[in-house]
C-alpha cells in the first residue's frame, strides 16, 4: 500500500498507509490522545476524525480542550439541531448556521410562521433522542449539481451551497433521514452532544442586510463537560441581569426602535442626564489638560473623504453620499479626523503651537450591519469623545504617555478596573490593507512599544489589528456577555498629514510635516454609557445618577411644605432631587426609590421638621440616619465630588 507522511507540530515526521484516519494517527501516538481528539488539521484545513486521508502534509490533532475542538462539537450540535428542526417542521428553510466562542446558532425560515421559543423544548427532545440512540453522522460528498438538487426550493441553502463548493464538490452530512449541508467539520456520532442547551430565538436578517428577509435565529450552546455548560448558563443569567438594554429599559434611560431607525438611539431624560454629566466631565478634563475644544459639522464634502482615503478603504461602513444635484456631494462623516484637519489648516501653524490638541464631542455616522447593532453598544449614529493632536516626531513618546496618564485618571474616576492594553501592529504580509511606508511602520510601532515598556504597563500585541494609516493602542474592556470591546484608543497617523499636505513652520523658518495622533478617551458616548450601565448594574454613583435624591414626606398634607423646602434648598445647589408627592404608603415609596436605584432617599416627618433634620437612607442600605440638613448637604456634595463610590 502507498505510504504518505505527516509532519507533526514538533517537527517530527512519520509515515502511514494511505487511507489512514486522524483517529488512527492519534492512536499510534497514545490512547489518551486518541480519546481527546475530535478532528484533524492537515495543512491548516480541518478534517473529520474518521476521514481516510489520501495525502500527507503538516498535521495537527485537534483535541477537545482547544477552541477548534469546541467548534467541532458545536458544529456537530448545529447539524443535529437542523436535523431535529427538519423533522419537526415541514418545509423549514435554513439560513446560515455557525459556531463561535459564544455558542452556535442556526437561522431558520418557516415561511408561513416563525419558530417560537415555546417550541424549543420539543426540538430538544428530538435532539436528545438522536444523542441517546447515538445516531451516526455520515459524511457525503455531492457534486455541485446534485447538491443544488438536494436543496432545491431553499434559496438560502442554494446560495450557501454555491459559496461552500470546492472544486465542484460540496460536503453534506447524513443524519437518519436528514441530508444537510455541512458548514464545518463534525464528529461521527451524535453521542458527543450530551451537554447542550437551546437558548433563545431572535430575528436576524439573511446575510445581515436589512433589505433581505428576516429569519429566526436559534441561539444555543454546547460543551464537552456538564460543569462547563452549567457554569456558562449561570454566567448568561448574570449577564442578562446586567444587560444595558434591559436596565436601560427598566430605568427609562434610552430606546432604539428599528421602525424609526435601526441603530439610532433616543436618549430619555434620565439617560440624557447621565450623558450630559459625562460630557461635561470629559470636556472639563480635556480643557484642563491642554486640549482646545471645537465644534464642527457632521456633513462634509465627499472630496475630503476621497483625500483622506476613507472613501477608498471604508466606504461600506459609510452612509451613501447625498448628491445635491449641482455637482456637490455631501457625506455624513464616519470619522472626525478630516474636520479637525480643517481646523489645523485654517491658520499658519508654528512649531510653538505643537503639540496642538484639538478635541470635540464629534457626532459621526457609520452604516454598521444591522445584525451587529446592539442597544447603545453598537449604533449607527454616535458621538465620539474625539481628539487629534498635531505634533513633531520627537514629541510622540511624551504625548503618548500623557494621553495614557489621562486615560488612567479617567478610568479611576469612573471606577473602571477590568481592562487591558492591546498594541496593534500591521500585518507586514498584507500590503493591500496597510499604508505602504516600511520605515514609518517600524519606527512608530517601536515608539509605542517603547513608551509602554517605559511606563511598565502590561499589554498584548496584536498583529494585523492596526488601522490602515498607523499602529494603535486600544484599551480592551468586557461587556456583560464577556465579549471584549474597545473602549479607548490612541492611534498614530503619518498618512493623513501627507494626504492633506499639512505643515507647520519650524524653528528654522522652514515648513515641516506634523504627525497626527487620533485618540478617544472614553470612546463614543453611546458605547461608554452602555458599558457604565453594565459595570454599575444601573446603580450609578451619585455624581452620575440621573436622580440623586428623592424626598418623601411621611404625610404630604402635614410635612409637604417642609419636604418642598428641603428639596428646593438641594436643587438650588445643583443637586438632582424631587419630592415624591404621590398618595401612596411610605413603604411603597421607599421601595420604589430603591428600585430606581436613587442614591439617597430622604424621609421627613414631625421630628425632622421640628429640628430641621432629614432622615437619610442610602441606596442598598437597610438603616437610615438622622442628620441636620446642612450635614446632609455636606455629605452629598463630598460624595459627588469624589466621583466613584470608593
Ligand atoms: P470597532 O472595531 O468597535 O468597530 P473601530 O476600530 O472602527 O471600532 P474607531 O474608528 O477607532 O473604531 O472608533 C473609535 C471608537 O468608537 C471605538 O474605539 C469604539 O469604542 C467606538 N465605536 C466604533 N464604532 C461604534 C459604533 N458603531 N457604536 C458605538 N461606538 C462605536
Ligand atoms: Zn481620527
Amino acid at each position: 500500500m502507498a505510504k504518505i507522511s505527516f509532519e507533526f507540530p514538533d517537527g517530527s515526521v512519520k509515515e502511514f498507509d494511505q487511507g489512514v484516519t486522524t483517529e488512527d494517527i492519534a492512536k499510534s501516538i497514545s490512547i489518551s490522545l486518541a480519546k481527546k481528539s475530535v478532528a484533524g488539521k492537515i495543512d491548516g484545513k480541518m478534517v473529520e476524525i474518521d476521514l481516510p486521508l489520501e495525502k500527507g502534509g503538516k498535521i495537527e490533532i485537534v483535541t477537545k480542550d482547544t477552541e477548534d475542538g469546541l467548534k467541532v462539537l458545536r458544529q456537530t450540535a448545529s447539524q443535529l439541531l437542523k436535523a431535529a428542526l427538519a423533522d419537526q417542521f415541514n418545509n423549514i428553510q435554513f439560513g446560515e448556521s455557525t459556531s463561535d466562542e459564544d455558542g452556535f446558532f442556526v437561522d431558520t425560515d418557516k415561511r408561513d410562521s416563525q419558530v417560537s421559543a415555546d417550541e424549543l423544548p420539543q426540538v430538544e427532545e428530538r435532539i436528545n433522542k438522536m444523542v441517546s440512540d447515538n445516531v451516526k453522522i455520515e459524511r457525503k460528498v455531492l457534486s455541485l449539481e446534485d447538491a443544488l438538487k438536494q436543496v432545491d426550493g431553499d434559496p438560502y441553502q442554494a446560495k450557501l451551497v454555491n459559496e461552500l463548493a470546492e472544486d465542484g464538490q460540496v460536503v453534506f452530512y447524513q443524519i437518519g433521514d436528514y441530508l444537510g449541508l455541512g458548514e464545518g467539520v463534525v464528529l461521527p456520532e451524535a453521542k458527543a452532544v450530551k451537554e447542550y442547551k437551546l437558548l433563545s430565538v431572535a430575528g436576524a436578517y439573511w446575510e445581515g442586510k436589512s433589505s433581505n428577509p428576516m429569519l429566526q435565529r436559534i441561539f444555543a450552546t454546547a460543551f464537552y463537560k456538564k460543569a462547563d455548560l452549567e457554569e456558562d448558563l449561570k454566567r448568561r443569567q448574570e449577564a442578562k441581569e446586567r444587560d444595558h438594554r434591559v436596565i436601560g429599559n427598566k430605568l427609562d434611560l434610552f430606546f432604539v426602535d428599528p421602525k424609526v431607525g435601526a441603530g439610532l438611539a433616543y436618549w430619555m431624560p434620565n439617560g440624557a442626564t447621565i450623558r450630559r454629566v459625562v460630557e461635561r466631565y470629559i470636556i472639563d478634563k480635556e480643557l484642563a489638560n491642554g486640549y482646545q475644544h471645537v465644534i464642527t459639522p457632521v456633513l462634509m464634502n465627499l472630496d475630503a473623504y476621497k483625500t483622506s482615503g476613507h472613501w477608498q478603504h471604508y466606504r461600506e461602513d459609510m452612509f451613501p453620499p447625498m448628491d445635491m444635484g449641482d455637482g456637490e456631494e455631501l457625506e455624513l462623516r464616519p470619522m472626525n479626523c478630516p474636520s479637525h484637519i480643517q481646523i489645523f489648516k485654517h491658520h499658519i501653524r508654528s512649531y510653538r503651537e505643537l503639540p496642538m490638541r484639538i478635541a470635540e464631542l464629534g457626532m459621526m455616522h457609520r452604516y454598521e450591519k444591522s445584525g451587529a447593532l446592539s442597544g447603545l453598544q453598537r449604533v449607527r449614529e454616535m458621538t465620539l469623545n474625539d481628539g487629534h493632536t498635531f505634533l513633531r516626531l520627537d514629541q510622540i513618546q511624551d504625548e503618548f504617555k500623557k494621553v495614557l496618564g489621562l486615560m488612567v485618571e479617567v478610568y479611576k474616576d469612573f471606577d473602571i478596573k477590568n481592562y487591558h492594553f492591546r498594541l496593534s501592529y500591521r500585518d507586514p504580509k498584507n500590503t493591500e490593507k496597510y499604508f505602504d511606508d516600511e520605515e514609518m511602520w517600524s519606527k512608530s510601532q517601536s515608539m509605542l512599544k517603547g513608551a509602554m515598556d517605559d511606563l511598565g504597563l502590561d499589554y498584548v500585541e496584536a498583529e494585523g489589528e492596526a488601522a490602515f494609516y498607523g499602529p494603535k493602542l486600544d484599551v480592551q474592556t468586557y461587556t456583560a456577555m464577556g465579549n471584549e470591546e474597545t473602549l479607548s484608543t490612541i492611534q498614530l497617523d503619518f498618512m493623513l498629514p501627507e494626504r492633506f499636505d499639512l505643515h507647520y513652520v519650524g524653528e528654522d523658518g522652514e515648513e515641516h510635516r506634523p504627525v497626527m495622533m487620533h485618540r478617544g478617551l472614553v470612546s463614543t458616548m453611546e458605547r461608554f454609557i452602555a458599558y457604565l450601565i453594565e459595570v454599575y448594574k444601573g446603580a450609578f454613583p451619585t455624581w452620575l445618577a440621573p436622580k440623586q435624591v428623592k424626598v418623601i414626606p411621611v404625610s404630604m398634607e402635614k410635612y409637604g411644605d417642609y419636604a418642598k423646602k428641603v428639596n428646593s434648598k438641594l436643587a438650588a445647589l445643583g443637586i438632582r432631587t424631587s419630592v415624591d408627592d404621590r398618595n401612596e404608603k411610605m413603604g411603597y415609596l421607599i421601595r420604589d426609590a430603591q428600585t430606581n436605584k436613587i442614591p439617597y432617599t430622604i424621609v421627613v416627618g414631625e421630628s425632622e421638621m421640628n429640628s430641621n433634620q432629614v432622615s437619610v437612607r442610602k441606596y442598598g442600605e437597610q438603616d437610615s440616619e438622622s442628620l441636620s440638613l446642612d450635614d446632609f448637604i455636606k455629605e452629598i456634595q463630598e460624595d459627588i465630588s469624589n466621583y466613584s463610590r470608593e
